[in-house]
């Protein structure tokens, strides 16, 4: 089998190199993104395999179609940047469901514990003995409410951690698990009660700007907002609003609608022309990371290890367990 394995980083080599020697593989690694114009370097291949960011449309789908291309292999459990109802029928995708949940729903309690004890900025003061503490007071989590929206693997890894601390946790989801000890409610309520909320839902057209400036108005004052799942489950100038209004004790993204381009790379000697990500980067309550939840060597590891799993699956005919079909796009 023939891969080419888009938006390579020098990490990505250190499991896969391995593992494709393991299965027999060849794979093509491209540090460029999938766009349109590098697809063709994907030509003679079975399968491209593909990050977050790397965004394939309809279009992209009949060309990779024609190039006899049989597989889209996400290293990602997220499936919002393909078009699966195009491919249905012609192309099969594959993801990576579940890798390391703690992976992120631990990353996500670190930008809050960052946001709230204000350790990044004691760090930086404290290298220059700078030993004051004006502006570095935080709040006790304990006792304090914290909403998950999404209850699902991440979810529950947060729900976890956020027990821990001695919060009382809330949660919303459409799809209420019964075995959770948790209290479910509606989302308004989720957002009036909430010190902390923490988002770990998909990206899809129900819950695209679930964080609009309705949710905000509805939310405590000092509350803490959490994004480690899709960018676009909140809408930016609704935020920058909010934050302008003094809403927040601390905003936490470590995704951004608009992170494809930019994400993943080193723009330190650009000019960056996204005004509302150079806006957020002023606010001294906002923590903005590059997508890196998931970025830990155990979750690295299963990544790699199921994506050729799912290779091997779909080259061998077996049963494709991990497959996105219709009806996850439904969901
Ligand atoms: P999951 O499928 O296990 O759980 C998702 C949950 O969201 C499910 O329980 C589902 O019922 C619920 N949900 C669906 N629609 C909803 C809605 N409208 N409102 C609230 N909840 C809704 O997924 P997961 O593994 O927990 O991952 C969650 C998300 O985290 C992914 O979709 C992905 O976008 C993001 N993610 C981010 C990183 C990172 O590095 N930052 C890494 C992995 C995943």
């Amino acid at each position: 089998m023939k891969i080419a394995f888009y938006s390579t980083k020098p990490y990505d080599r250190i499991w896969f190199e391995p593992l494709g020697k393991q299965y027999g593989y060849e794979i093509h690694f491209i540090e460029f993104p999938c766009t349109r114009e590098t697809l063709f370097l994907a030509k003679g291949c079975d399968a491209i395999c593909i990050f977050v960011n790397d965004h394939i449309d309809a279009e992209m789908i009949e060309v990779l179609y024609d190039m006899h291309v049989k597989g889209i292999l996400l290293r990602s459990a997220g499936f919002n940047n393909v078009d699966v109802k195009a491919a249905e029928d012609k192309i099969v995708v594959l993801r990576v469901p579940s890798y390391s949940p703690e992976a992120v729903a631990e990353f996500a309690a670190a930008m809050l514990l960052t946001l709230n004890r204000c350790t990044h900025k004691a760090y930086n003061r404290t290298r220059e003995f700078n030993m004051s503490l004006h502006g570095l007071m935080g709040t006790d989590l304990y006792g304090k409410t914290a909403g998950i929206v999404g209850t699902g693997r991440i979810g529950q890894a947060m729900i976890r951690i956020c027990g821990g601390f001695g919060m009382k946790v809330i949660a919303y989801d459409p799809y209420p698990n019964s075995e959770l000890d948790v209290e479910y409610v509606s989302l308004e309520e989720l957002f009036r009660r909430s010190a902390v909320i923490s988002l770990h839902c998909p990206l899809t057209a129900q819950t695209r700007y679930m964080i609009d400036r309705k949710a905000i108005n509805m939310m405590k004052d000092g509350v803490f907002l959490i994004n480690t799942s899709r960018g676009s489950l909140t809408h930016t100038d609704s935020l920058i609003e909010g934050l302008l209004q003094k809403k927040f004790g601390g905003v936490g993204l470590d995704v951004y609608e608009e992170e494809e381009g930019i994400f993943y790379e080193d723009c330190s000697g650009e000019i960056i022309e996204d005004e509302n990500l150079a806006r957020l980067m002023t606010f001294p309550n906002v923590l903005i990371t590059s997508h890196m939840g998931f970025f830990t060597r155990e979750a690295m590891e299963a990544i790699a290890t199921v994506t050729m799993e799912n290779a091997h699956a779909l080259d061998n005919g077996l049963p494709l367990q991990n497959q996105v079909g219709a009806c996850a796009v439904k969901e």
